[in-house]
């Protein structure tokens, strides 16, 4: 292998690891964010229920951030699963490693690329 080309490579594979890294970071976070969110939703319930308030009403907003914050999660954990190379279970959604050829969760058999068969 050139040179030029074994420094890429190793370059894009340090690169990777941080993306992996700098992902897992912001998952966690999220997931503390999401949490907070939560504890916070519970506290304005509580107080819509002392006040005799609408609790609907009172619990909107911080359910709405709660929901975004998820919707966040779920694309960083998309994110993380593809640069792991999973992939999706297509019958139920499950993330699967890439060697599993049924899925775990519902019993699909999973597609194998042709490249891998040969
Ligand atoms: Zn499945």
């Amino acid at each position: 292998m050139d040179i030029r080309e074994f420094a890429k490579s190793v370059k894009t594979g340090v690169e990777k690891e941080v993306d992996l890294q700098k992902l897992r970071y912001q998952i966690s976070c999220k997931k503390r964010e999401i949490e907070a969110l939560f504890a916070d939703a519970g506290r304005t319930a509580a107080g819509a229920v002392a006040e005799g308030g609408d609790l609907y009403e009172a619990l909107k907003a911080p359910l709405a951030a709660v929901s975004d914050a998820q919707s966040e999660l779920a694309a960083l954990e998309k994110e993380l699963s593809r640069l792991l190379g999973r992939k999706c279970c297509p019958a139920c959604g499950t993330w699967l490693e890439k060697d599993e050829r049924f899925c775990h969760s519902c019993g699909k058999k999973m597609p194998q690329d042709e490249k891998e068969d040969a």
